[in-house]
């Protein structure tokens, strides 16, 4: 149990600055293997693209953007994903831009699910893991009260607990 917390505790804080990085609907492309990810809305958004010419698709474009008062929690898997992408590149006077359709399968995992998870492993391995710090460092798992000096006294003198053997509690 205490092992979990603080890998609870660094996975919270992950999912964290994620969900705030997706207030300002921050967009990633990546041109082989095409995809498109989007931090948006609290949710982190993927679309993996299995059909159409990946050439041309802007490399690690950014496009951020806020969009905080406007979060989405609902998970959404989409196997049928199309997107259509026009490059962002200047086309000469008389010619139309040229848009590709590219189909994909797209996923939306809100944020909120994940870090709601991590909070709670790490809210209910606190307490064991605060046992095994205090227990390390020769105090009451309890209180906390120091009990190095005292030898083997069976009880901690602040509030009575039954003290574990300690480890390093002889003074020495
Ligand atoms: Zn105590």
């Amino acid at each position: 149990m205490r092992r979990m917390f603080i890998p609870a505790v660094v996975a919270g804080a992950l999912l964290l600055i994620l969900l705030c990085l997706s207030l300002f609907n921050f967009t990633w492309m990546t041109g082989s293997p095409a995809g498109h990810y989007i931090l948006s809305q609290g949710c982190v958004r993927v679309w993996i693209h299995r059909e159409g010419d990946a050439t041309g698709l802007p490399t690690g474009a950014g496009e951020v953007m806020w969009t905080g008062s406007n979060l989405n929690w609902r998970p959404v898997f989409d196997t049928a994903s199309v997107l259509w992408f026009v490059p962002n590149v200047p086309t000469l006077p008389g010619t139309t831009p040229l848009a590709r359709k590219l189909v994909g399968i797209g996923i939306v995992v809100p944020l909120l699910y994940p870090l709601a998870l991590a909070a709670a492993a790490a809210g209910l391995s606190w307490p064991a893991y605060r046992r095994h710090r205090r227990h390390k460092r020769g105090a009451c798992t309890a209180c906390g009260y120091s009990l190095a000096g005292l030898g083997p006294i069976g009880k901690c003198p602040e509030c009575g607990t039954a003290a574990p053997e300690p480890r390093r509690g002889t003074g020495n």
